[in-house]
């Protein structure tokens, strides 16, 4: 029998729902290079269900405590008299969503003497301590593709929302007004811009793919270039450095992974790289940015906007400058947990758990670090190391 602790994000303020806006949750049948949707022998929740707070138990309470599982759910997580801690000592996985992360530093790894994987209801492991879980032999996986899409679709309502001043525009009919010339003044046509992805993976290619259709001049970076035929079919200008892509667009994008090769890579001198009055977009994660710096370029004018859904630690506390920063497009880390991406990642963390106990691998494209290293998916897209510091300002955040 094994413990397995749930972390997941609060109910909503009103209760959990009894029904919903839409009767059905539609899905794609494939993702678009051909990976496979979570295939489960069987899932026990309605698909568009609320799955990812604490009463949805991301539908994992029935097949778990069948098969003789202990099941702890709670969304306590930050602070040394967090559940999470309590519960840690005897825990054998610990499963979290990064919109609402249980930090797996190197002391909780230390604490969870029995801790055998760490799974990630969602992408992006980096809310784990990489190198401690490398060290300590524990398995970390990731439910691969399963929001990048709904992510990239977050990104280009971003932009436009950014580009076309609609956040305050949208206010000046909440307050009752008919202000055209303050809306339009600071409106642009996203057409005829240039846009560039730090990083083209899953989500990068897919946000490059769906602005094609805008009329706008398509960059990237990575550190891998894409296949010729891609370039090509979506006339993208590649760039080997952050510097050289910032220099000519308009808007940013960054859609890179966090370990320690990108932590902090927006600062203050690489803002300086960007043109007057670019706009800057990041969906991945909040640690790629140096939080003042982002402030100081907002307010100087450097920065015509900055968007996005991720913060550093989560969740932020109430004074978080980014809360009051000017001309931002914030929202709390929503991209990638739709009700339509919850369902894909329920199942996903389903298939994880039951190959974990019938012994039969985990896909290769959800692994991030298995037998003491970096594997699969983790071993293409992370670095060795931790990008956890600071994670315990999690725990100013009150309610
Ligand atoms: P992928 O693994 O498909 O793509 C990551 C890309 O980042 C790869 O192309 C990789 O390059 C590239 N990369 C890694 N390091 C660097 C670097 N130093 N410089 C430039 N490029 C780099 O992942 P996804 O696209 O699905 O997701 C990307 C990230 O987005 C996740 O790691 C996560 O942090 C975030 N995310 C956010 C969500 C949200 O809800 N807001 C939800 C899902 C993801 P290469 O392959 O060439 O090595």
């Amino acid at each position: 029998m094994a413990k397995i602790v749930l972390v997941l994000y609060d109910d909503p303020v009103d209760g959990y729902p009894t029904s919903y806006a839409r009767d059905d949750c539609p899905q794609p049948e494939i993702y678009p290079d051909g990976q496979t949707l979570p295939t489960p022998n069987a899932i026990d929740f309605v698909p568009g269900a609320l799955l990812g707070s604490v009463s949805g138990e991301l539908g994992l309470r029935k097949y778990l405590e069948a098969n003789g599982h202990e099941l702890i759910v709670t969304s306590s997580k930050d602070g040394e008299d967090s559940v999470l801690d309590r519960e840690l000592h005897d825990a054998e996985i610990i499963i979290s969503q990064p919109f609402w992360p249980a930090y797996m530093t190197a002391e909780r790894i230390a604490k969870a003497k029995k801790l055998k994987m760490i799974v990630t209801a969602g992408i992006g492991s980096d809310h784990t301590d990489l190198q401690a879980a490398i060290e300590n032999n524990i398995t970390v996986s990731e439910v691969t593709y399963c929001n990048s899409n709904a992510v990239a679709e977050h990104v280009v309502m971003s932009i436009l929302a950014l580009v076309r001043n609609f956040i305050p525009s949208h206010n000046w009919v909440l307050k009752g007004g008919w202000n055209i010339a303050d809306c339009v003044s600071r409106s642009y046509d996203l057409e005829a811009m240039s846009v560039g992805t730090v990083a083209a993976g899953r989500i990068g290619l897919r946000v490059l793919r769906l602005l094609k259709a805008f009329g706008v001049k398509l960059h990237y970076m990575d550190r891998h270039r894409l296949p010729e035929t891609v370039e090509q079919e979506l006339d993208l200008t590649y760039h080997s450095t952050l510097e050289s892509l910032a220099k000519v667009c308009d808007v940013v994008t960054l859609n890179c992974p966090l370990h320690p090769e990108t932590e902090h890579m927006i600062n203050e001198e690489s803002l300086k790289w960007f043109k007057r009055g670019a706009y800057l977009v990041n969906t991945a994660r909040g640690k790629l940015a140096d939080r003042d710096a982002v402030v100081a370029a907002l307010e100087s004018g450097q920065l015509a906007g900055y968007a996005g859904d991720v913060w550093f630690p989560q969740p932020a506390p109430q004074d978080h400058p980014w809360r009051s920063m000017p001309n931002h497009g914030m929202t709390p880390h929503i991209s990638g947990t739709s009700l339509s991406a919850q369902t894909r990642y329920a199942a996903g963390t389903r298939e994880i758990l039951e190959c974990y106990f019938e012994g039969r691998p985990i896909r290769d494209e959800y692994l991030i670090v298995q037998g003491g290293q970096l594997a699969g998916v983790g071993a293409h897209s992370y670095s060795k190391g931790n990008a956890t510091g600071g994670s315990e300002e999690a725990a100013k955040f009150k309610k």
